[in-house]
């Protein structure tokens, strides 16, 4: 059923009708020509294969709705994969996914530049959607992954799993839809399938501008992780990924010869106490808990024994586990510096290029989500995650409105572990459709409690 329109969201640009049937988007290559009979015999088997059948009858319907999407989502999967485009470039990528939900009746809305937003199921007005997001980018590094589907695309390649997560997200939308056709009550749902995750400021930031997320409740998310089996699913309550921010101090005064230290504004000393003591008083003014850690990483000031430079500047990463020290770590930073370099009589120039915050997963999703994974994945399918030290900005939405992002199982068991932005990466692609049963139980499960 096609949604009513939402008065929160942009009126959609009028697009051409798209004819039902397999996805094409003229005047763009397709993927290389063995791929369709390579990927013909090569099929991907069921992600649950020999486990027991679900007693839930809606879980039952759902397993057997996402069965008949799975070839159609791993070879959409493979297209994305063959065809990868870089940060706020994802028109193409951006055109298929939004195709594909238009043969389903579904009125993706495009977003300014790549991306879109897509509501189904209940269309009551005032009901809090319950989202869905897909990053949609790839990374700006050869493909090496060795595959029929390798990328197409000289230098570009989808090395952090942003081809999957964009098919499960389209494949949750589907299969809910396919839920309500069948007379299923599917609460209100919206997908988010945003641009630009791998660049900074993140196309999170995007979305959230052109009113992505009014009238959402709660989110969620997944996050191919090659360290975790194939129908396994990584949760954590609280922070599961970290800020990192980039700091630079410039310090400026009088040089002149180091026999007369006190005839000049000393920028090496002083240096040498910003360096030293910026992160010992951040160690004392923020939470330990935190996790804060400035590190630097460059220094560069004079060129001679004998001279006293009258330019120095010291370059670091200033990290953090936790949102509320992110938010306050910019302004203690800013007042340790100053206070330290003060009294050598230097002028500071401080520069503070904030990354993402922490991804804090909230204890009631991130509940939910477990839920989901065990009604679709089995009783053993969830595991305890680390909190890594890399950055994500699905952060900016959890600032905004309560959610969870899982990781995502991708290895064979018993297979290599790849890692993500690694050329050859390759992932279990039984992990399409443990992501699609996975957002789409758990946005029953929410949008019902
Ligand atoms: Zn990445
Ligand atoms: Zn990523």
């Amino acid at each position: 059923m096609p949604p009513a329109s939402d008065p929160s969201v942009p009126p959609v640009p009028p697009v051409p009708p798209v004819p039902p049937g397999p996805v094409v988007v003229p005047a763009v290559p397709g993927p290389p020509a063995d791929t369709a009979a390579w990927a013909a015999s090569h099929p991907v088997g069921p992600v649950r294969d020999g486990a027991d059948a679900p007693t839930d009858p809606t879980v039952a319907l759902l397993l057997k709705v996402v069965d008949e999407l799975r070839d159609e989502l791993v070879a959409v999967r493979r297209d994305l994969h063959a065809h990868p485009e870089t940060a706020r470039l994802e028109e193409r990528t951006t055109a298929v996914v939004a195709a594909r939900l238009r043969t389903a009746g579904l009125r993706p809305r495009l977003l300014p530049g790549s991306g879109l937003v897509c509501d189904l199921g209940d269309t009551t007005p005032g009901t809090r959607r319950v989202a869905l997001r897909a990053d949609l980018d790839a990374l700006p590094l050869p493909d090496q992954c060795g595959l029929p589907w390798a990328s197409t695309s000289r230098g570009a390649a989808h090395a952090c799993g942003h081809d999957v997560h964009a098919a499960v997200v389209l494949g949750a939308g589907l299969a809910l839809a396919r839920l309500a056709e069948l007379g299923r009550p599917v609460g209100g749902v919206r997908l988010v399938l945003q641009p630009a995750e791998e660049v900074q400021p993140g196309g999170s930031l995007d979305v959230l501008a052109a009113g992505g997320l009014d009238g959402v409740g709660q989110i969620f998310a997944v996050h191919c992780d090659p360290k975790l089996d194939v129908g396994h699913v990584g949760t954590r309550i609280g922070p599961i990924t970290s800020a990192s921010d980039e700091v630079t101090v410039s310090l400026s005064g009088r040089g002149g010869h180091t026999s007369r230290p006190h005839l000049t504004e000393d920028v090496v000393y002083a240096l040498g106490q910003v360096i030293t003591q910026v992160p010992a008083i951040l160690g004392r003014r923020l939470d330990p808990r935190s996790g804060v850690n400035l590190t630097w990483g460059a220094v560069q000031a004079g060129s001679a024994n004998n001279a006293i430079p009258s330019h120095g500047v010291v370059r670091g990463t200033l990290r953090c586990l936790d949102v509320r020290a992110w938010e306050r770590a910019s302004e203690v930073f800013g007042e340790a510096v100053t206070q330290v370099a003060t009294p050598y009589g230097v002028e500071v120039e401080l520069h503070h290029q904030r990354g993402v915050p922490p991804v804090e997963n909230h204890a009631r999703s991130t509940g939910l989500l477990e839920a989901a994974a065990r009604d679709v994945l089995g009783p053993a399918a969830v595991e305890l995650t680390e909190q890594s030290l890399g950055g994500e900005d699905f952060a900016w939405y959890l600032t905004k409105v309560p959610g969870a992002m899982a990781r995502l199982g991708t290895r064979t068991p018993g297979g290599r572990t790849f890692d993500i932005h690694q050329g050859d990466l390759r992932v279990d692609e039984r992990a399409v459709e443990a992501g699609t049963l996975l957002l789409a139980r758990v946005a029953l499960l929410a949008s019902a409690a």
